[in-house]
This record gives structure tokens, sequence and C-alpha cells, in this order.
């Protein structure tokens, strides 16, 4: 008998008929003797009408009322999910976020998870009966509503598995695995058996939704034997062929990328005529920081006349007309001319822990962008991956020709 944490994010649990399908995953694991607790997200496209809802009202608005909407979504997915249950003859309740306890600081949009008390669906789950979770939803020490940000869910599952020393974490989705990119969008795009919880960690945080980057670290951290599968096949568990999350030195697959991942919810931001001295990244950046605005890549250009220059970064397309605001407000301080914004961008990566130790990775991607008309307008690197930020309308261009460079196609 083992303890299991299964996950099922939106489109799995879309509809009736799908909440259904879902019942019947959780039966075969039940049936098969084990503890199990499922965690949901919201029902496909509810979570997006709710912060729709907020943002119509106002723009900027109280991010903890905007937790309370928008955490919503999960309250009705589990409650459907454990009357699914129930009527199929499995005892099942569900439990919302505050319930458990889910404990979180107050962060309130992207709030941390600090820790989950499980005594009382520990017993509930020795006694046979099956905890349907609502994901991504939290409490703060004051009592307050929180969220973890979008995609949550995968972090709720994670941590509860780690919580409940869980044999399994299995996140069902609606893709069979991780693939070498998007299969949505390259439709060569190869399943990975397995992948390093550092490659996955890179692809998440670069882009690709599949899971999101919290749930990856906190896997690594616990040590949560995580699988990727599809709730659309016929097979529960370990029986079915997804995508595994290990170690380095168990990965098989030695490939130069492993993964090529994109990202349209940054935008692009040009500071025209800043001045080109000490201390003026630092005056641009530190009011952003303070206002809790991620920069992510930046590039200062060359000064053509020795004393003005052009700063460019991106930051999140959410944080977009809060940055514009922080950056008007020091205008008069930093004494630049133009602020130019653009959101037709996307991020592209290619990542892989081969490139540590082969040179010539990141030319195979410039010459093969160049190749075919693209231009890059922003470029930054670590040691196992290389970013470029191009016009938005080449996504779908870029990612397949940078999946046939890197040999990633399947036959
Ligand atoms: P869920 O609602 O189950 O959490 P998500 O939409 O959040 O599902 O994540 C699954 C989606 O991630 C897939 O439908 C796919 O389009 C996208 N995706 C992006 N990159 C990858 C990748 N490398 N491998 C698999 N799926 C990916
Ligand atoms: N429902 C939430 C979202 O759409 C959380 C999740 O799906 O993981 O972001
Ligand atoms: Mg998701």
């Amino acid at each position: 008998m083992a303890r299991i944490v299964q996950k099922f994010g939106g489109t799995s649990v879309g509809t009736l008929d799908r909440i259904r399908n879902v019942a019947r995953k959780v039966e075969a694991e039940v049936k098969a003797g084990h503890q199990v607790a499922v965690v949901v997200s919201a029902m496909a496209g509810v979570t997006n009408q709710l912060v729709q809802y907020c943002t119509d009202l106002n723009r900027i608005h109280d991010p903890r009322e905007y937790d309370t909407v928008v955490a919503a979504g999960e309250q009705v997915s589990s409650g459907l999910l454990a009357i699914a249950l129930q009527a199929a003859g499995i005892p099942a309740r569900s439990w919302l976020g505050w319930q458990l306890p889910l404990r979180t600081d107050d962060t309130h949009g992207k709030a941390r998870i600090l820790g989950i008390d499980t005594q009382a669906i520990i017993e509930r789950m020795a006694a046979g009966e099956v905890a349907v979770v609502a994901g991504f939803q939290g409490v703060a020490a004051n009592g307050r509503i929180t969220t973890l940000g979008r995609g949550g869910s995968d972090t709720s599952a994670v941590a509860l598995a780690a919580a409940l020393n869980a044999d399994r974490c299995d996140i069902y989705t609606d893709v069979d695995g991780v693939y070498t990119t998007d299969p949505r969008i390259v439709a060569k795009a190869r399943k990975l058996t397995r992948i390093t919880y550092e490659e996955i960690l890179e692809l998440a945080s670069l882009g690709a939704k599949v899971l999101q980057t919290r749930s990856v670290e906190m896997a690594m951290r616990h040590r949560v034997p995580v699988q990727v599968l599809s709730s659309f096949v016929e097979a529960t568990g370990s029986a079915l062929p997804g995508t595994l999350l290990v170690d380095e030195d168990k990965n098989v697959e030695e490939l130069l990328v492993s993964g090529i991942a994109y990202s349209r919810d940054e935008a692009k931001l040009t500071l025209v005529g800043v001045a080109d001295r000490p201390g003026v990244a630092a005056g641009i950046l530190g009011p952003l920081a303070d206002a809790a605005i991620n920069v992510d890549m930046i590039v200062q250009n060359v000064s053509a006349d020795g004393s003005t220059t052009d700063l460019t970064f991106t930051v999140g397309k959410a944080d977009l007309d809060r940055a514009r605001q922080v950056l008007e407000a020091v205008r008069a301080t930093l004494g630049y001319q133009r602020l130019v914004a653009d959101s037709n961008v996307v991020k592209v990566s290619v990542i892989g822990v081969g490139m540590r130790s082969h040179a010539g990775v990141a030319q195979m991607m410039f010459k093969a962008l160049a190749d075919r008309g693209i231009n890059i307008q922003v470029i930054s690197t670590s040691e196992i991956k290389i970013s470029v930020l191009i016009s938005e309308e080449y996504t779908e261009l870029a990612l397949r020709a940078l999946h046939t460079t890197y040999g990633l196609d399947q036959a």
C-alpha cells in the first residue's frame, strides 16, 4: 500500500464528463489499495474569467480581494470531484486551503507555502476517505485567503506530497509528459521519458507551463518523486509512460540541448537617452525592485555620443503598467529622454546541461534565427541556457527552426 498524491489540471476537470473521468483514475488507485489525496485546479478557463472580472472592475486592485475571487475556482472543482467520487461509491471529501490549513505568507497573488497541517487528512485517508484538496490556495496568518501564483496547483500538489511523505506525486495534465518543446506548437516535439530536475526547472522558469517553477524547486528540495502524465489515456500511476523527474546522474539522454521554451509573458521597456554614468542602472532598477517588479533580461547599448545611452530590459507583462508608473515617477531624477514599451515580444530559450561542456551552442542558435531573418533584440545566458528576445510573430518559426537545428525532431 502506498500513499499517493494525484494532481489534475484545468483541462482535466474542464467538464462534468472529465471530472467523472478523473474520478475513475482516483478509483483505480483506491482499488489498488492506496491512500489517495487528489489536488485539483479550477475548471479550464475559470481562473482567467475570475482574473478578468477583477481587472475589469479596477485595473490595479486590492490583491487580498483578488485572491478571494480567484481562489473560488478550485472551491468549485474540489467539491464537484468529491461529489463524483461519492457517486461512484468512493468515500471522499473536499478540503479548502484554509481547512487543512495550508499556511502561506501574505504575498497575495503569489504567496509562498509555509507549511501544511496534515494530521486531519492523514487520519481520514487512513480510514479510507479520499482527500480532495483545492489547489492554488492557502491561508495567511491573519486568516485571509491567499493564492500561489498562476499554475500554482502544481505547487500545492508537490507540497502536499512532501508533507504527506507520499510515495508518488502524479501530475496529470492534457499532454502525456514533458516534451522537448511545447507539443502544441512544434508537432515534431519529442516526449522525454526522463528529465533532470535542473532542466525542468529551467524549462519551467523560462516559460514551459507544464509545471509551475516553484513545484519543481519544492520537488528538488524534498526529493518528491514526480511524474507528469496524461489524464486522457486509459491507465494510471506507475504503469503509464509519462515523464519522470530525476537527478542528473540518472538522466539517460545525453543531449546538447534538451529543451526549448518560450514565454509570451514579458514586455520590453527601453529608456532612450539615459545619462551614461555610474549609478544609472541602479537608479532605474532600484525603484522597480522596491515596487516588487522583477526585471529579467537587460542590455545597455554603447553610448554613441559618449554622454547618453539606451537601456533595454524586460518585465512581466502583468507588471508593465506599474513599471511605467514607477519609471515616470523617477524620470526627473534620472533624466532620460523617452520611455518606449513593446509587448509584442517573446522570449525563446534553449536549455541543456550539455552546454556546460560544449562550445558553439549559442552560435548555432543565432545562425538558425538569422537564416530565417529573425532579428534578436536582447540576449541573456547562464551556464545551461541561452535566451533571446524576438518579435512575437516569429514564435512558431523560431521554435521549429531551433528544434530542428539541435537535432530534437522526432523521426
Ligand atoms: P494544467 O491545466 O494541467 O496544469 P497547463 O496548461 O498548465 O496544464 O500545462 C500543460 C501545457 O503545457 C500543455 O498543454 C502544453 O501546451 C504546455 N507546454 C509548454 N511546454 C511544454 C513542454 N516542454 N512539454 C509539455 N507541455 C508543454
Ligand atoms: N487555476 C489556477 C490557474 O489557472 C491554478 C492552476 O491551474 O494550477 O492558474
Ligand atoms: Mg498548470
